[in-house]
């Protein structure tokens, strides 16, 4: 019997109907980018609401497109963790008031794994064990997998995520939000050698990045100190280009190369690469490019599953296949900690 699988964790509303093999049966996702688009950045509470107003009718919708109701479900998922705590509230009670009234199980989904998890969706191969790299809008991490449930946290950044720093570059230059999509956009027509930006951590061993830094560098090439206004910056359309290209530049090279870094220290045949910034063209060259070079197989999530959606739920499946399930009284996880 299918499942129901519902994702609330920042700024998206979504849900997807999922039969017990793994197709998508229904599914609906509601984003608040106009919402958050005027504060260049997402604001809890209004994320919150949205979710409050939204839940039900996405439920409702990928349920009708699914043809089913809730009495054909065979459970109910919801990511627990991580992201925003009033996003994450929204879904979790609706899960549980679902399953209650439904008389269904209930299940919790961890997000970043889901994010991984999408990876292997559309690939139809077994890719495990592997290093995976979450890029999202809050998270950079790596992983050593040994199953989709199963990862080792390796490391991460230590302060912005690698998207986190796409939409602050976008805001800088009023590119609109989110950024990542409109500066890898801009980066099309210009010189990543522009500006040389540092490639933070790079030669540090391990798996930390840092992104604030390249940040900083990108925001002094915009304007000189002292300048606080981003909104009347005189730059020409080339200009704005070259950072972008430069910028994106730096990112992709420090991930490029700590995955490489990872994949031959476990001697893994695969990476897996999930996460909205997995969507980024000039990553994913590189990624395949750096692959072929230490002949390893790069898996990485679909264009429409890297930035949020409720089908990367399926991940629930494999829960359910080992009997874990989650009690009624199921309370959230933010996940402000490293290490997630
Ligand atoms: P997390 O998964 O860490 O909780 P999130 O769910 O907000 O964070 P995602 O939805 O996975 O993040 O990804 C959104 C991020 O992906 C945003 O920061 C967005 O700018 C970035 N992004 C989307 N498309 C691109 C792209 N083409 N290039 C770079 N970044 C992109
Ligand atoms: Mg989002
Ligand atoms: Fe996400």
């Amino acid at each position: 019997m299918p499942i129901l699988t519902i994702e609330s964790t920042c700024d998206e509303t979504a849900a997807a109907v999922i039969s017990d093999g793994g197709s998508v049966l229904g599914e609906c996702v509601a984003t608040q980018e106009t919402l958050h688009e005027q504060f260049g950045g997402v604001v809890p509470e209004v994320a919150a609401r949205a979710h409050v107003e939204r839940i039900l009718p996405v439920i409702d919708t990928a349920l009708r497109k699914a043809g089913l109701q809730g009495a054909d479900l065979d459970a109910i998922a919801v990511a627990d963790r991580p992201g925003l705590a009033g996003s994450l509230l929204v879904g979790v009670v609706a899960a549980k008031t679902l399953a209650v009234a439904w008389k269904k199980p209930l299940v919790a989904i961890n997000h970043l794994h889901a994010h991984l998890y999408a990876c292997q969706m559309a690939a139809d191969l077994s890719v495990y064990p592997c290093i995976g790299l979450v890029v999202s809008g809050g998270h950079t991490s790596l992983y050593h997998c040994t199953s989709p449930l199963d990862l080792e946290y390796l490391g991460g950044t230590i302060d912005d995520a690698a998207g986190e720093a796409f939409d602050k570059v976008g805001a800088m230059l009023n590119l609109g939000f989110p950024g990542g999509p409109a500066v890898s956009r801009l980066a099309a027509q210009g010189d990543p050698k522009a500006h040389a930006y540092p490639r933070s951590m790079l030669k540090e061993p391990g798996y930390r990045f840092s992104f604030s830094g390249l940040k900083t560098a990108v925001r002094y090439s915009i304007a000189p100190p002292g300048v606080k206004d981003f909104s009347n910056i005189n730059l020409s359309d080339q200009a704005k280009a070259d950072i972008c290209a430069s910028f994106q530049a730096a990112v992709v090279d420090v991930l490029v190369a700590k995955s490489v870094r990872a994949v031959k220290a476990y001697e893994a045949g695969f990476l897996i690469v999930g996460g909205g910034v997995a969507a980024n063209p000039v990553l994913r060259t590189g990624l395949q490019t750096a692959a072929e070079k230490n002949g390893f197989q790069l898996v990485i999530a679909p264009m429409n599953l890297c930035t949020d959606n409720a089908v990367m739920g399926a991940i629930a499946l494999e829960k359910i296949r080992r009997g874990e399930f989650a009690p009624l009284d199921l309370d959230i996880t933010a996940g402000l900690q490293r290490g997630f």
